[in-house]
């Protein structure tokens, strides 16, 4: 095949996707979204994945959280509603199909009953879902569940994680044509994540982004992808459409903070405080 899989996102590209707010609009118009997010000392991922999330424009969010984050979610972000299972990390959860979408993974942390909470959520989804950080280490340690991901699903692993999910590449090109074939292959859409992240979809094309930059690597950077992602979603954007405008819409808030704040000043909150500019400027 001559022709190259390979497409730069630009404006243009965004323009087409993206879909403005009806003036009669309700909140039931824009989605019912769900986070299963952080554990005991690892509430900050949580915040900073509901906050991007309900940043994204999602109607309605509801976070699964363990009890001893019930406290600082609903103080950090009083827009989301909670529900709680476990003490000091998430156990068995239930009641999943009142969502339109699910976002699993900033901050859980790695324990033997997440393999369940990653089958629960696989069956309970409407749709695809969207599997980030332990959520993707979780996975990686079951390999069984791969063929059980909800089709279309967006998987957002930054190299390391990459890897313990498909096996080490030897360079970014080598890795880059394996999330092609991986993508292919379980019928998702993998968001290969880095200076140029790629998002490498079911049918074998590849998209590079082409915002952002060194300053949103910092922590939390990638949990806040993870609630754009969720909240797009929710809004019936597909799955390849929130991918699109997803890693664009992130990287352009990067890139005003950045400029706001400097690149070594700011940190991955910022991120989501500059969402909105970054949504005047595509709109
Ligand atoms: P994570 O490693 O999960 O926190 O994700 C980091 C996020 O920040 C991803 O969305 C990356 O694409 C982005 N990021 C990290 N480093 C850079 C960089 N040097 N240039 C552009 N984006 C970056
Ligand atoms: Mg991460």
């Amino acid at each position: 095949n001559e022709q190259t899989p390979f497409e730069l996102i630009d404006k243009n590209t965004i323009e087409e996707i993206y879909v403005p707010r009806k003036p009669f609009a309700n909140k039931g118009n824009y989605g019912y979204a769900c986070l299963v997010v952080g554990s005991y000392g690892m509430m900050g991922a949580a915040v900073l994945s509901a906050r991007s999330c309900l940043r994204s424009g999602v109607g309605k969010l509801t976070c699964y959280i363990c009890k001893e984050g019930y406290t600082i979610m609903q103080t950090a972000v009083p827009e989301a509603m909670c529900a709680m299972f476990g003490t000091t990390f998430i156990k068995d959860i239930d009641n999943l199909k009142n969502f339109d979408v699910i976002g699993i993974g900033p901050g859980i942390g790695r324990h033997l009953s997440h393999k369940q909470l990653l089958q629960k959520v696989f069956k309970n989804s409407k749709g695809p879902a969207v599997l980030d950080a332990d959520g993707l280490n979780i996975l990686s340690s079951y390999p069984a569940l791969y063929k059980s991901i909800p089709q279309h699903s967006i998987l957002t692993p930054h190299p390391k994680e990459f890897d313990r999910l498909f096996g080490k590449s030897e360079n970014d090109f080598e890795r880059m044509e394996l999330a092609l074939k991986k993508a292919k292959e379980l019928s998702v859409y993998i968001v290969l994540k880095g200076h140029h992240t790629l998002i490498a979809t079911p049918e074998g094309k590849g998209f590079f982004n082409s915002t952002g930059n060194a300053g949103m690597a910092t922590a939390g950077s990638g949990d806040v992808l993870t609630g754009i992602f969720t909240g797009l979603l929710a809004q019936k954007y597909t799955s390849l459409e929130a991918c699109i405008l997803g890693v664009y819409l992130h990287g352009l808030a990067g890139d005003i903070a950045a400029k706001k704040l400097s690149k070594e000043a700011m940190i991955a909150g910022d991120i989501i405080d500059y969402l909105g500019d970054a949504f005047i400027q595509i709109s």
